[in-house]
């Protein structure tokens, strides 16, 4: 039997519609480099959404055509999220963290035909826009000097010029739910950037799974702090979920260091944030020696990307009254897939156990456990195996890339290893390519992380595997001291031993003033392996 309902399809234009209409007042509210802020309705933003699609069209942007953007997070980013995919060509959101050579790989695989950059970012593109063959349009937001950008062929225009003129409604096609909207590759944490694209139809499903009460629970009444860049899997969806909600957006721009940050987190009351927990970590250093500001409007900040450490979520909620929430995902998994919402009636120690862990799957996301041999574990909260998703918004495949390795069976292969408890919460221990191997056994380098950053004197903590004769592979820490202690290795051992088996502990130790990060701001472990590769503490 056919059911009776109509058959709609979920698109980004539904959403952007939505959004304009029903909640017109919602606000974008900017950041800007004086520190004032600058806001749009969201009726604003569905009017210059029409005016940049046409300006696109103008162009001569037609079909699912490539538009890739090079910003930071602001109310321009918003307007090309919500114009480009509703008229149906594909958004691309670049890294500008990215090196210049891969810039270039990632812009040129998807064919990108035009360039939405942000006006700081104008020398980065001018740099590696010659080797941009396919670029014909150059679209730059903060009123810049375009010359530099200039060169035979390219069309190169200011963003206001650009929508400036055009009729500020626009016939949304109507799309086929599961074409592309946007795509976004992973940062390469790994290896080579592999692309995925996200449908109409994962975009709207994944946004619902945002904004639903056990996700991160956006209504009408919470502005969100989107520290989570717009290039970084989509911002989380937080872009999205706010215009289905009515949230009001706070867009920090470029300014993602602490001091900034808790300065808009004070004067704009945000309600919701979402940022990786290096960020936090130091919000958190500058909240502790520059006593007296107020981020209490905070009632949810959503955490991931990487292991959330348990002091950092215990330190935010015990002296500041803030809730970290740990989710878990990838840009596969567009990204939300779990999410660390303890039941209500679990308490104290045990509640703060599943805090601590990557959460259960979102209603949509299935997970499975699957050991070496290809075999399905239990999840007795013991068994570990690697971690395999499905869903409406998970990747079935990577663009242009046979890569069959990465899926099994109608299942993603996320790479992260880790256990499933009864209660379906996921503990991850490792990345496959982390895991420490010693003698035979493995060694969870995230579990000695997350212990180490819990110790009063250390400010970040890092483990990687290094050779060795005997072992083949043994931990190295690579610490950053909190500003004014001292510590020694021998302490940290001390500090270690007995929370973990004797021969995790570490003997070799490296203090330097700063981890290297990656483009999204995890631990590079790459490049440390690399650095330590031939046994240097240096
Ligand atoms: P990249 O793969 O380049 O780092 P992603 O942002 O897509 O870019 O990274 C996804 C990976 O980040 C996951 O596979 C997992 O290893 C890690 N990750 C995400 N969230 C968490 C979390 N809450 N705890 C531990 N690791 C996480």
């Amino acid at each position: 039997m056919q059911s009776t309902m109509m058959n709609v399809q979920l698109t980004t234009a539904a959403i952007l519609r939505h959004g304009a209409r029903v909640h017109a007042t919602a606000r974008v509210r900017t950041l800007q480099p004086d520190g004032s802020v600058r806001t749009g309705t969201f009726a604003e933003v569905g009017r210059r959404s029409a005016q940049l699609a046409h300006a696109l069209r103008a162009c001569g942007v037609v079909g699912d055509e490539r538009v890739a953007t090079l910003m930071w997070n602001n109310q321009e980013h918003v307007e090309a999220y919500c114009a480009v995919p509703s008229m149906g060509a594909v958004l691309h959101t670049l890294n500008p963290r990215l090196t210049p050579e891969q810039l270039v790989y990632i812009a040129n695989h998807a064919d990108d035909r035009v360039v939405i950059v942000d006006g700081t970012l104008a020398p980065l593109l001018a740099a590696v826009l010659p080797q941009l063959a396919e670029v014909h349009t150059v679209v730059v937001t903060g009123g810049v000097d375009l010359a530099p950008l200039e060169r035979d062929g390219l069309t190169v225009v200011g963003y206001d010029d650009f929508i400036g003129g055009h009729l500020e409604t626009f016939e949304w096609p109507e799309l086929d739910e599961l074409s592309a909207a946007a795509m976004c590759y992973t940062s390469g944490t790994t290896g080579n950037p592999k692309g995925v694209a996200y449908s109409h139809r994962s975009t709207y499903l994944h946004s619902m799974a945002a904004c639903a009460a056990d996700g991160l629970s956006v209504t009408g009444d919470d502005a969100i702090l989107a520290i989570v860049p717009m290039f970084h899997a989509n911002a989380w969806g937080l872009v999205y979920a706010a215009l289905m909600a009515g949230a009001d957006l706070v867009m920090p721009e470029r300014f993602l260091q602490a001091e900034p940050l808790v300065r808009l987190i004070s004067s704009e009351r945000p309600t919701i944030a979402g940022a990786v927990p290096t960020i936090w970590s130091d919000v958190l250093n500058h909240l502790d020696s520059n006593p007296g500001h107020d981020i209490s409007s905070l009632g949810l900040v959503a955490c991931g990307g990487s292991a959330v450490p348990l002091h950092l979520m215990k330190a935010f909620q015990e002296k500041y009254g803030v809730q970290i929430v740990q989710a878990w995902g990838m840009t596969e998994t567009s990204p939300l897939a779990a999410i660390a919402r303890p039941p209500a009636a679990v308490e104290g120690e045990e509640h703060w156990a599943l805090r601590a862990s990557q959460g259960r799957p979102v209603a949509g996301v299935e997970l499975r456990l699957i050991d070496d041999d290809g075999n399905e574990v239990p999840h007795d909260g013991k068994s570990v195996g690697e971690i395999q998703v499905r869903g409406p918004w998970i990747t079935g495949s990577y663009i242009g890339d046979e890569d069959a390795e990465k899926f099994d069976d109608g299942w993603l292969r996320t790479g992260d290893v880790g256990r499933i408890d009864e209660r379906s919460f996921v503990t991850l221990t490792d990345r496959a390519k982390d895991v420490i191997k010693s003698g035979g056994e493995w060694i969870s380098s995230v579990e000695l992380e997350l212990l180490l950053a819990g110790h009063p004197d250390v400010l970040e903590a890092t483990v990687i595997g290094v050779p060795d004769e005997k072992w083949q592979e043994r931990p190295l820490a690579v610490i950053v001291v909190r500003d004014g202690s001292e510590v020694t290795p021998s302490q940290l051992r001390d500090f270690l031993e007995g929370k973990v088996a004797k021969w995790w502990l570490p003997e070799r130790w490296c203090f330097v003033p700063d981890v290297p990060k990656t483009s999204v701001g995890k631990f590079d472990k790459k490049l440390l392996r690399a650095r330590h590769a031939d046994g240097d503490l240096a």
